[in-house]
Formats: structure tokens, C-alpha cells, sequence
């Protein structure tokens, strides 16, 4: 069985991706140890997701698949985007950038959002031969519920759902997802070349 590297430094992003490609014949491994953490650098989604997927490629010398995501807020003219991860500050928690965001939209009727999602897959030279994107429609909710997820999870309800992101199943959400869209649109390419 071939080995594909998640590139990702984030144990969440590792276990979703993990849950989504359960069925693929793949070996889907971490970042070693001590990797260096790739830049967010280029201003884009898909920019970001080929830089981290060419930067751990090139590094670990193995096929790389690599995953950039942002959430869009329409009331806020497309923030926190994609510095999603960075929105309350270069140190904030998941709880911290949720304050932020219900901070900003205390009193907003329009509350419509979308997650956005990339992945990118590098060969070992480093060169990136597929990219994929998957989205989410939903808005953000007036408060947090729900345990489950991470990130944005408990104050973002999908388009047409009663509840959360955080409020259903690893699995109901992984069949909703931005991520799981876009693993499914990318796994025939996988397939192919690996
Ligand atoms: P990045 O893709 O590493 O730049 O992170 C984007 C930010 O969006 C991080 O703060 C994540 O917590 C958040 N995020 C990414 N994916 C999800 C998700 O599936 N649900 C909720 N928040 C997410």
C-alpha cells in the first residue's frame, strides 16, 4: 500500500481526514516529528493549500496531501476568510476567534456563511497534480452549542440542518462537510495517482 502524508499540523483537520478517506487503500501517515510548520503566506485558500502541500512534499520526499480552509461571513464582506485560523489574534483559541465572530455579528440579521475548503496533492518532487474544493453553506448561529467538532463547528449551522456543526455525529458531519466534499471530489485522482 502506497503512503500518503497528511500535511497538516492541526490533530482535527488529521482526525477528519483520517474518518473521510477511512475507506481508501491508503497508509495515511502525520507529518514527521519535528517537521517545520509550513507558511499561510499567499492570500488565498487554494494558494495556501499548495504551498503547504509542495512545502511538507519537498520536505518529507513523499506524496503530500495538504488541507487550507476558510469561512466566509457575507454580513462581513467575506471575513475572517481565509486568516480564519488567525482571526482574533496570532495566539487565539478556537474559543477565542468564536468570541470574535459573535462579537461582530451582535445585532446582524444576515448571518449567512460558507465554509470554504482546498486540498492540494504533491508529488515527491513537489509538484502539485491535483487540487480539489468542496463548500459549506450555512450561517452562524447567536451562540455556541454543541461539543463535538472543532474550530467555527458550534456556532455554524448548515444550510437546511437544526443543529450545529458541534451539535451532530463526527460521521453526519464528515457526510455535510467542506472537507468531505472535497476529499470525495480529489479521491478519484488519489486513486489514480498513487
Ligand atoms: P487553516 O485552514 O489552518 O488556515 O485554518 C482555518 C481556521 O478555520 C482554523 O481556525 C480552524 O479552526 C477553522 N476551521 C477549519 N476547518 C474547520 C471546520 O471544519 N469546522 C470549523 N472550523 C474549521
Amino acid at each position: 500500500m502506497k503512503t500518503l502524508i497528511l500535511g497538516t499540523k492541526n490533530r482535527d483537520k488529521l482526525r477528519e481526514i483520517r474518518e473521510i478517506l477511512l475507506d481508501v487503500p491508503l497508509r495515511l501517515e502525520p507529518l514527521p516529528e519535528g517537521t517545520p510548520t509550513s507558511p499561510e503566506e499567499t492570500g488565498t485558500i487554494e494558494g495556501n493549500a499548495v504551498q503547504k502541500a509542495v512545502n511538507y512534499a519537498e520536505h518529507v520526499g513523499t506524496w503530500c496531501l495538504a488541507d487550507d480552509t476558510g469561512l466566509e461571513v457575507d454580513a462581513l464582506d467575506g471575513a475572517p476568510g481565509v486568516d480564519a485560523a488567525l482571526y482574533a489574534g496570532p495566539d487565539a483559541t478556537y474559543a477565542d476567534n468564536r468570541d470574535k465572530l459573535l462579537a461582530a455579528l451582535e445585532g446582524q440579521a444576515v448571518r449567512t456563511a460558507r465554509f470554504r475548503c482546498v486540498m492540494a496533492l504533491a508529488n515527491p518532487a513537489g509538484e502539485v497534480l491535483a487540487t480539489a474544493e468542496g463548500t459549506l453553506e450555512g450561517e452562524i448561529t447567536t451562540s455556541a452549542a454543541g461539543e463535538g467538532g472543532f474550530g467555527y463547528d458550534p456556532i455554524f449551522r448548515p444550510l437546511g440542518e437544526t443543529k450545529t456543526l458541534a451539535e451532530i455525529s463526527a460521521d453526519d458531519k464528515n457526510r455535510l462537510s467542506h472537507r468531505g466534499a472535497a476529499l470525495r471530489a480529489l479521491e478519484p485522482r488519489l486513486l489514480e495517482l498513487l
